[in-house]
């Protein structure tokens, strides 16, 4: 496969568990989670696990019990949370693999009651986000209702933040007073609020149990966050590299047209790869970077579905079964996705099925 393969994903198990042991030395004394869902943001649930079971994680987080269930599989000790299941079709999948699920409503909570509680579970408040979770007013009701919180066993109560890209955003702190005031309301429960960005708030965000996501996957590396490590790198192969006049065009809807007489490279990688049709480029504007010998160069033209063409003109000894870093060490996931009209998590957990996985530092077993 080695030989033919034109996409290469490398990813960096050490630097997964090292991200890990930094968000959890910031978070100390709470306890750091690990949010693996959408695949552990597309780098493959199975590697992820042991490498963040060895680095000392026991609580995961996933969307859906079908991911529990991959966790369980490869943490049979560890504390598995189901964030968005629809509770009536989930919960026996919940009970038959030992997941806890997140309940997010009060008729979650009479529903897992109902079924007999006894496995535990978590609460989950709304406190700005109005997507799921407890409203207040449910929340005050279920603080009236003692035998139905005491059947439905929580053991963990939690709430999401909106805003955290925006520290000085006053819903931040808004969410944490209603939290903590919800919280006071009911028996005590492990508290926690903060996802990746939430961590680099002030420290009360932590509560008890911090849940990142993005962090640990290398997709959040600026400002208070640039000790964390590049976990996945994505490279693609030059099939061709050609020579084009000022004047052509390039790629599908001649979306581009040269100005310069141009040194042109193919890349076999596309948005089929999850490499976004937004990183392309027109006369409109400018898209994505890619990295080849050391240099920074565009991405030329529209983003096909296999195929992605840059321009690596004046840029010597490009040639054909060259490796271009689409991102990685040299062009963080942050940037390329900022350049395709997205986010670092769009980017990850789109990540190809079809690219070479590498997998690096795995911890010895
Ligand atoms: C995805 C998710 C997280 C992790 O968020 P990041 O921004 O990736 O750290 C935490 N909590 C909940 C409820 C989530 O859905």
């Amino acid at each position: 496969m080695a030989e033919g393969a034109g996409l290469r994903l490398t990813i960096d198990l050490a630097a997964l568990a090292a991200n890990w042991r930094t968000l959890a030395g910031l978070v100390a004394p709470a306890e750091c989670a690990a949010v693996v869902k959408a695949d552990a943001y597309g780098i493959g649930i199975e590697q992820a696990i042991p490498a963040l079971w060895n680095a000392g994680c026991r609580t995961f987080f996933v969307a859906l019990p079908e991911e529990g269930r991959r966790v369980r599989a490869a943490a049979p000790q560890g504390n598995v949370y189901v964030l968005s299941a629809y509770l009536p079709g989930a919960a026996h999948l919940c009970r038959q693999h030992g997941l806890r699920p997140v309940l997010n409503s009060l008729a979650d909570v009479e529903f897992w009651a109902a079924q007999g509680g006894g496995a535990p579970s978590a609460l989950h408040v709304d406190t700005g986000m109005n997507r799921l979770g407890l409203s207040l007013h449910d929340s005050i009701e279920l603080a009236r209702r003692p035998k139905l919180l005491a059947a439905a066993a929580p053991a963990l109560l939690m709430s999401h933040l909106a805003c955290t890209e925006e520290s000085a955003n006053p819903l931040n702190r808004a969410q944490l007073a209603l939290l903590s005031e919800i919280a006071a309301e009911l028996p005590k429960m492990t508290l926690s609020l903060a996802n990746s960005a939430g961590i680099f708030l002030e420290r009360a965000f932590a509560c008890d149990l911090a849940r990142p996501g993005i962090a640990l996957y290398g997709g959040m590396r600026q400002g208070a966050a640039s000790a964390l490590q590049v976990a996945v790198t994505l490279h693609a192969r030059v099939i061709q590299v050609r020579d084009a006049a000022a004047g052509e065009t390039v790629g599908y809807g001649a979306a581009e047209r040269l100005k310069q007489d141009s040194r042109l490279a193919t890349l076999s990688a596309g948005y089929a790869d999850g490499y976004l049709r937004q990183a392309g480029s027109s006369y409109k504007r400018e898209g994505a970077k890619a990295w080849i010998r050391g240099h920074a160069v565009p991405v030329v033209g529209r983003v096909s579905m296999d195929l992605t063409v840059i321009d690596v003109t004046g840029i010597p000894g490009v040639v054909a079964g060259d490796w271009a870093e689409l991102f990685g060490p040299n062009l963080s996931v942050e940037a390329v996705a900022a350049a395709s009209g997205t986010i670092s998590y769009e980017l990850l957990a789109g990540l190809s099925r079809r690219a070479e996985r590498i997998y690096v530092g795995a911890p010895r077993t």
